[in-house]
């Protein structure tokens, strides 16, 4: 079986995060920036735990300034993703990282951003959206700009908002104003949680934030009655095993829960997160998910269908997505 050939539907990345080391470390050359302090020997992203993971991406993001570093940026990244079979891609964009939470400036980026989707679509055959996403630990008030960018430019490419960022800083309920704000302008929502925070914080957020789909979920494995409720509403978990493994969120791909969350009845998707960082690609996670799991291909083509119908975008473009997932028939 060839996994990179599989056509997939990727939920939960996050576009910076998708950022190639070699992309980065030209840009900082360009603009003179020094963060060799981020790199490894081997050329890679190095970090130490979660905390330290977030130091060095935000550390990368300062080389990214300007609507056309997101241009060049976005093409990077669908070239790298399209070159793993992906066929519909979303990804996490931060007005924090794009303007600093400027309307008018966010909408620049935007539109930089977009102009590379258009393109990678028309070269590649790879769809891209994007999830406008509020910092966690930036605090509750610095979320609020980012819901109101999400909610005056959701349309064709923004489908959907939601929150990253280091789990741990308060509770779901305080972030209850932006997800608010930006269910009534329409938006479908997600966030992470129970990657570190356990059953609890997937609770909170299902109750307090509303979301259609989790970014990790895990956690909800501690509290089976739990996870029956998720999957009797139908939540969708965008599980990350590969992630997961590398930050320790789990002992090793055998302790990962994402096969007994899917046999418990559980929606499951499988994203690469932050791809780079974790020393990960869409075809490593399906040939861990084979070894580990014996998951094969009518496993994927059913993982991909679950992805595809939790997508956060028009029906159009989920019409035209479903005929990129068909077998070929030549
Ligand atoms: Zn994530």
């Amino acid at each position: 079986m060839s996994f990179q050939s599989i056509p997939k539907v990727e939920l939960h990345t996050h576009l910076e995060g998708c950022a190639p080391p070699a992309f980065i470390r030209g840009l900082a050359a360009e603009k003179n920036i020094d963060i060799s302090g981020i790199f490894a020997d081997d050329g890679g992203y190095a970090f130490r735990d979660f905390d330290h993971f977030l130091q060095v991406y935000e550390a990368a993001c300062t080389t990214l300034q300007t609507p056309q570093d997101f241009r060049r940026l976005t093409m990077a990244v669908l070239e790298e993703t399209a070159a793993h079979g992906v066929v519909y891609m979303e990804t996490f964009v931060s007005p924090d990282f794009c303007g600093g939470g400027d309307l008018a400036a966010w909408k620049d980026y935007l539109a930089a951003m977009k102009d590379a989707a258009d393109e990678a679509e028309a070269k590649l055959g790879i769809t891209l959206k994007g999830i406008v996403t509020g910092i966690r630990h930036f605090g509750p008030e610095a979320s609020k700009p980012a819901a109101r960018c999400a909610a005056e430019t959701f349309g064709d490419f923004i489908t959907g908002y939601g929150m990253a960022g280091g789990e741990m800083v308060g509770r779901p309920g305080d972030y209850a104003y932006s997800f608010d704000m930006a269910r009534e302008a329409g938006l479908p929502l997600t966030c992470h949680a129970g990657e570190w925070g356990g059953p609890s914080m997937v609770a909170e957020t299902l109750r307090d934030l509303k979301v259609a789909r989790v970014g990790h979920g895990i956690g909800a494995i501690e509290d089976l009655a739990l996870v029956d409720e998720i999957a009797e509403q139908g939540v969708v978990l965008e599980v990350c095993p590969g992630s997961n493994v590398v930050l320790k969120a789990v002992k090793g791909w055998t302790d990962h829960p994402i096969e007994k969350l899917r046999e418990r009845g559980v929606k499951v998707t499988v994203s690469t997160d932050d791809p780079p960082f974790f020393h990960t690609t869409m075809t490593a996670e399906y040939e861990m998910l084979h070894r580990t799991f014996g998951w094969n291909e009518e496993d994927f083509a059913t993982l991909n269908q679950t992805a595809l119908a939790a997508a956060f975008c028009d029906e159009d473009t989920r019409a035209r997505v479903a005929k990129r997932l068909e077998p070929a028939n030549d």
